[in-house]
Formats: C-alpha cells, structure tokens, sequence
C-alpha cells in the first residue's frame, strides 16, 4: 500500500532517468548508434507498457481493452518506418536548397560541453514543433492530418505512436529542417531521439506520474499533454510543447491541468471513422469535401 503511495511520484524520473541511463550504458563509451536508439525505444516502450498494468492512472482505460489498439500500432509502424524517414528525406532536400542559398549552416557551439550542445538541440528542436503543431491547429488543410493524433477516447501507451502517415511527412520537412540549419553533431540529434521516445510515451501512456502544482510549468508532465488531448476546443488549442512547456509558456498558450479538469479526451462528435482505411482516407475526403463546399 506504501509503495503504491509513493511510487506514483517517482514514476516520470525513474523511467526519464532509468531510459537515458540504460541508452548510456548500451553505448559503453562510444558514441550512440541508431541501433541503441532501437534497443531504448523497446525497452521502455515494453517497460511502460507493463508498468501501465501495475500502476495505472485514469480509471477504465487499458490499451489491453481498447478496440483502436490495433490501429494504434499499425499507425505507429507507418508513421516511424514511412512517413518519418520521407519527413526527414524532404527536410533533407529543402536544406540542400536553404544552405546553397545561405552558405552553409547557422554558428553552432561544437567545443561546448555535450550537456550544452543537447539542450541547445533540444530547445530548437521544441521551438520548431511547437509553432508547426500550433499551425496544426490553426490551418485547416493540416488539422485533417492531425486529427486522428487527438482521436483518443482513451488515453495510453500506443496513442503516442497514433499518428497519420502523412502527419510527419508534412511536419518534419519544416520542424527537422530547421533543427538541421544549425548542422548540430549527430550524437546530439540521436539523443533527441532517446528523449523523445521516453518523452512520448511517458506523456501518452496511463501509467501515475504525479508532480507538485509547480512542475507542470517546467516539464512535459502527463498532466499537460492530457489537457491537449481534451475534447474540448480550447483546451485542445494548448499546451502545444512535445517537450518542456517553455514555448506555451512564452507564447501565451499554456493552461495549468490543475486549473482546467479534462472531462474526457478525444474529438467532439467523433469525426474519425474507427477502421484502418478510414482513418487513412479521412483528411483526403475532409480535403474534397472542403473544396465541394467553400466555406
Ligand atoms: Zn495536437
Ligand atoms: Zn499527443
């Protein structure tokens, strides 16, 4: 009973922690390999997955019980294996024809220590997705991509990976393109990719984290990215930041998930179909649909 007391409070630093350490360890010494990456991205997704049965967080909810988990996943592998590695081809592509006209990348701090070079990464790299989910929110075109990302009655582990297959296709060009003007060391950007991981999960997934009042302003809190998942309109228009709140913040677009209950997650009215080809088909006949009728 004491642990389950305590262990809630503990959850988001031991897992953030226990994935950096472990990813560390894995490389022995030597710099981080994309197959470390692979080894991390399993090991925490199949430990989150896990805990979530042990210690959950919102009643009712269970990826074991939700008929989407299926397309979850299916999603997830067409979102990381295709529409992510064409995303980081075409910010590839845009760069080559960005640093011809410049004349080569942005100053960057190579002989700074590597805690500095990563949080320099991963502070651009935040800024870069919080103005393309925001614009996600904002354009129409973009949202029918984006809207089976929030199509979440539940809330857990594979709704982190429940992303369209054109989503990144049309967002990582501009967010990854830009981290890319600034040529950071590729170690940097495959630790990004460790955090990310860890970071994604832990805010999807239905394991208990809890925090002060005060920490949901710093850190990428489950608390927060469940808010953006909200149902409601403008509490879904917030809190954008995959990583730490800071641009929400700044920007004006942060709500406090102590101040604004969730009554349920998920899309008003329900817009997404609930089968595969469906949900792949959605933005493209919410597209012919919009130039049927002009609003
Ligand atoms: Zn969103
Ligand atoms: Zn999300």
């Amino acid at each position: 009973v004491q642990a389950r007391a305590v262990l809630p409070w503990l959850t988001w630093w031991l897992v953030m922690g226990g994935t950096l350490v472990g990813a560390a360890w894995l490389c022995g010494g030597e710099p981080i390999t994309p197959r470390v990456l692979g080894i991390a991205t399993l090991v925490n997704s199949a430990g989150i997955a896990l805990l979530e049965q042990l210690l959950g967080r919102v009643p009712g909810t269970n990826l074991l019980r939700d008929r989407q988990s299926w397309n979850d996943m299916i999603h997830g592998v067409l979102m990381s294996q295709v529409g992510r590695p064409l995303g980081t081809a075409g910010a590839a592509w845009l760069l080559a024809g960005a640093s011809g006209l410049a004349g080569g990348p942005l100053p960057w701090p190579s002989q700074a220590p590597f805690a500095v070079q990563f949080a320099l990464v991963l502070l651009i790299w935040s800024f870069a997705d919080y103005w393309v989910h925001r614009a996600q929110h904002t354009f129409s075109f973009l949202w029918w991509f984006h809207a089976l990302h929030h199509d979440t009655a539940q809330m857990h582990l594979l709704k982190s990976g429940r992303f369209h297959i054109v989503d990144p296709i049309l967002t990582y060009p501009l967010k990854a393109g830009f981290l890319l003007l600034f040529a950071p060391p590729a170690e940097a950007v495959l630790w990004l990719g460790v955090w990310q991981v860890a970071d994604g999960n832990l805010a999807h997934c239905n394991l208990d984290q809890r925090f002060r009042s005060a920490w949901h302003w710093v850190l990428p809190t489950v608390q927060n990215h469940y808010l953006h998942h909200a149902a409601e309109r403008r509490l879904q228009d917030s809190n954008y930041s995959g990583e730490f709140p800071l641009w929400d913040v700044v920007f004006g677009t942060y709500h406090h998930p102590d101040r604004h209950p969730v009554a349920r997650t998920g899309l008003e009215g329900d817009p997404i179909p609930r089968d595969l080809w469906g949900q792949l088909a959605y933005p493209f006949r919410a597209l012919r649909a919009s130039r049927a009728a002009p609003r």
